[in-house]
């Protein structure tokens, strides 16, 4: 299906052109917080319970909101987002951009787990989902796929689907993972280079992980972080994040402890992020955002001249343009 117009340069982004969100009860557009925790959760397909797609249908909903874009307006849930791009748009009807966020299980018990109030929820298959996408050629690399959950390692869906993306070499693939289970396909993955793989570990000490996880499973994580990062291809594959938590791990003893795991891990890229719900409840708080902006600055210190690099994710990266906006 593809239509011709010559005038395809407008404001749009990756996932209102060619993705969507697979969520726990629907299908939505995305799961992305555009501007003061608003997210793009426009709902494509409600009551979802993994039926078959039929695939020019879903095509159809899609190009309606394409077409906003195009009218020169923004869809209200996406105004102010950082992923929005002018540019020339190719028009056709693809896949590249999935976030795959249905599952709910998980063995660990974060103290910021959306997931909880789900726990008695049956999971949908996504897998069915997918091999139609790969068998009727919807699916165009590269991708931009993202596995998150739950923990997807301990559903039955997930190993298939990995091998399903392996034999297809279809990549990147990253998977949000807490690493309490190893994962034979993610080993793999990463040995191919085909896979990348992000562990909020959220501390580098044994105490403050099981107060925020819930579970006492510091030690082997970081054993199984070490035997990814040992099989990755190239070694920026293998991320952690820590994200801040007023009151838990907002110091600076804690973010060296965990620059000095992942050094000891042997992994190279480290993300700093902030609590989604402490971010937007205090985001207006300038002491707040200041000793946010402090402790990112520490860690870039801390991991000065060592062989590790550490950046801002998502929110962090807002604390950051706040400072620099003097807001
Ligand atoms: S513009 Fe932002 S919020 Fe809207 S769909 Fe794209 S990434 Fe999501
Ligand atoms: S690891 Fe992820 S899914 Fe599991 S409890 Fe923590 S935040 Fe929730």
């Amino acid at each position: 299906m593809s239509i011709n117009n010559n005038n395809n340069e407008y404001l749009s982004c990756n996932i209102i052109e060619h993705g969507f969100d697979a969520q726990i009860n629907s299908i939505n557009l995305c799961c992305r917080v555009s501007k003061d925790n608003i997210t793009g959760k426009i709902v494509l397909m409600p009551n979802y319970k993994g039926e078959k797609i039929n695939w020019d249908n879903f095509f159809k909903i899609t190009s309606t909101l394409r077409n906003y874009q195009k009218s020169g307006k923004i869809i209200p849930q996406c105004k102010g987002c950082i992923y929005l791009k002018k540019k020339v748009w190719d028009n056709e009807f693809y896949i590249n951009t999935i976030n795959i966020n249905n599952w709910i299980k998980c063995n660990a018990s974060c103290i910021y787990c959306d997931r909880k109030e789900y726990k008695h929820h049956k999971e949908y298959k996504i897998y069915p989902l997918i091999k139609s996408l790969v068998e009727n050629k919807y699916l165009r690399m590269p991708v931009d796929i993202t596995i998150a959950g739950g923990e997807p390692s301990i559903t039955s869906d997930f190993d298939k689907l990995l091998k399903l993306f392996i034999k297809n070499k279809i990549t990147p693939v990253r998977v949000l993972t807490n690493a309490i289970k190893y994962n034979k396909y993610i080993e793999k993955g990463l040995q191919e280079g085909l896979i990348n793989i992000l562990v909020s570990t959220d501390s580098g000490t044994e105490e403050t992980y099981k107060r925020i996880k819930l579970v006492n499973r510091h030690k082997n994580v970081w054993k199984n972080i070490k035997k990814y990062a040992k099989n990755q291809k190239n070694n920026t594959l293998v991320k952690t994040k820590y994200i801040i938590i007023p009151n838990y791990n907002d110091n600076q003893k804690e973010i060296s402890e965990y620059i000095q795991r992942n050094i000891e891990a042997n992994v190279k890229e480290g993300y700093l992020d902030v609590e989604m719900s402490a971010f937007y409840g205090n985001q207006s708080n300038g002491y707040f955002i200041e000793k946010l902006y402090n402790l990112y600055k520490y860690a870039l210190e801390e991991a000065k001249n060592k062989d590790i690099q550490i950046f801002a994710f998502d929110r962090m990266q807002l604390v950051i343009n706040k400072i620099n906006n003097n807001l």
